[in-house]
């Protein structure tokens, strides 16, 4: 093999390779709709990216320097939005990719959103809480009106929570002078309930992951009672993910987190896993009555769903070969590589994609987004209903177009969403 076809494999496997797989979705759909020329040009780049260094003072008295990014793919249809994640494998690619994936997901589910993401490169597991919340506060003020209420909302993604919004909210209220503090709260999303927050936006993506594996099995006549599945990442998105399908009936056989993988082929169960890493430094590993298994193996596990919730290129080729689940529902942002899911369709594996699958996350957002600007409180019932209703809308609008069209279900998603900005485009023009 030459040193080039290894660097270019390497890098499809590695955390560049996001960048790739949503580029080529992105084409891949772009051929489907025949979308125009110079509105594929807009769309194929980022409107911002921004890189900023900034000092944070740690608890020993010395001064560290972090990496922060925030990417504004697009905002045709209205204010970027997107998480901010902290993890060492953060560079520029890897948030272009997880931006322009926020475009698409808001624009398939009709929001009046952009796409954009962010966050610092490192490994908030070697921070203490105080210096967490100095790294925080001083990302948010080099920020400074990037991002704004009704221009950039962040919100939670990998390692960061209701906590961390907090802090941001309450770093970008103070740099406004007093009488506007009030009126700039929604300028994050995912904040605890009591500082702007919304009830039940902490389960908002997991359970709109449930909730799509709820509508295909119905669509399919799959009865979810007894179905096992396993689940990669036991954090937001998963533990909800599994709280909510244990609850319908199915068994949760196999976890991974980054600490290690944990099996048990009669059951794990959620909640008491749940109250195990509480005390357990966040890790799954030593969960009463289960087995360790090998990093490698998770994938290949016996189970009829798999729900990835962790980060991006987990389901590669080589993975795909091994699967045994017949259901993927991608909790996380860009599971599954290109190559992996052509094996997989061949295989007669069915997969909702991100973009359909994670978007009951942002989809609460958006109705924190609302609640903080008219002033209003909503009940966690009228937000779950809600969340229920838009996210069958959106499920069974791509399911239409993947039988009608018959194309799977990630390149009905892609089509729908584009043609939404397409349209957009057409009616705007382009200024001047
Ligand atoms: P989180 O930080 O709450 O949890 C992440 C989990 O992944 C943890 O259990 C962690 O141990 C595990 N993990 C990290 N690296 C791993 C590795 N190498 N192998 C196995 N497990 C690993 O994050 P989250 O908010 O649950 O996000 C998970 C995924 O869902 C991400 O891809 C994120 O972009 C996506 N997502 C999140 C939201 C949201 O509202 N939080 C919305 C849409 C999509």
């Amino acid at each position: 093999m030459t040193t080039l076809i290894k660097e270019v494999k390497q890098k499809k496997h590695s955390k560049q390779g996001m960048l790739e797989n949503v580029m080529e979705q992105f084409e891949h759909a772009a051929e489907l709709v025949n979308l125009n020329p110079n509105i594929k040009k807009i769309l194929s780049v980022t409107n911002n990216e921004l890189i900023i260094h900034f000092p944070v003072r740690m608890d020993n008295g010395d001064v560290e320097i972090f990496k922060g990014y925030r990417v504004q793919h697009n905002n045709a249809l209205g204010p970027y939005k997107g998480g901010l994640r902290y993890h060492p494998t953060i560079d520029i690619d890897a948030v272009k990719a997880l931006a322009m994936w926020m475009t698409w997901k808001t624009a398939l589910a009709g929001l009046p959103y952009g796409g954009a993401k962010g966050g610092i490169q490192m490994d908030p597991k070697k921070y203490s809480l105080g210096e967490l919340e100095r790294i925080t506060r001083r990302f948010t003020y080099a920020l400074g009106d990037n991002i704004g209420p009704e221009h950039d909302i962040p919100a939670p993604d990998v390692n960061t929570n209701a906590q961390t919004m907090a802090w941001i909210a309450d770093t970008y209220m103070s740099t406004k002078k007093p009488s506007e503090r009030s009126k700039n709260q929604h300028v994050v999303t995912g904040k605890p309930i009591g500082s702007g927050g919304l009830e039940g936006r902490d389960r908002a993506t997991g359970y709109g992951v449930f909730l799509n594996i709820k509508f295909w099995a119905e669509q399919k006549n799959v009865h979810l009672k007894d179905k096992t599945f396993i689940v990669q990442g036991f954090g937001n998105v998963g533990y909800w993910a599994a709280h909510f399908l244990e609850k319908e009936g199915a068994k949760l056989v196999g976890v991974q987190d980054v600490f290690g993988t944990i099996i048990n082929k009669e059951g794990l169960v959620v909640e008491n896993l749940l109250d195990y890493t509480k005390n357990n430094e966040g890790s799954i590993v030593g969960f009463p009555n289960s087995e360790n298994r090998d990093k490698e193996d998770f994938f290949g596990l016996d189970c009829d769903i798999c729900i990835p919730a962790a980060l991006g290129n987990q389901i590669t080729e080589e993975k795909a070969h091994q699967i045994k689940a017949f259901l993927i529902a991608e909790g996380a942002n860009g599971p599954t590589t290109v190559e992996a899911e052509k094996l997989l369709l061949e295989r007669g594996v069915a997969i909702i994609p991100d973009i359909l699958c994670n978007s009951g996350g942002v989809i609460g957002s958006y109705f924190e987004w609302l609640q903080n600007r008219n002033g209003e409180l909503w009940e966690l019932d009228e937000i779950m209903e809600r969340l229920h209703k838009k996210m069958k809308e959106v499920f069974l609008k791509v399911l239409k177009v993947s039988e009608t069209k018959k194309m799977d279900m990630r390149s009905a998603a892609y089509v729908l969403a584009i043609e939404r900005l397409e349209r957009t485009y057409i009616q705007r023009g382009v200024f001047p």
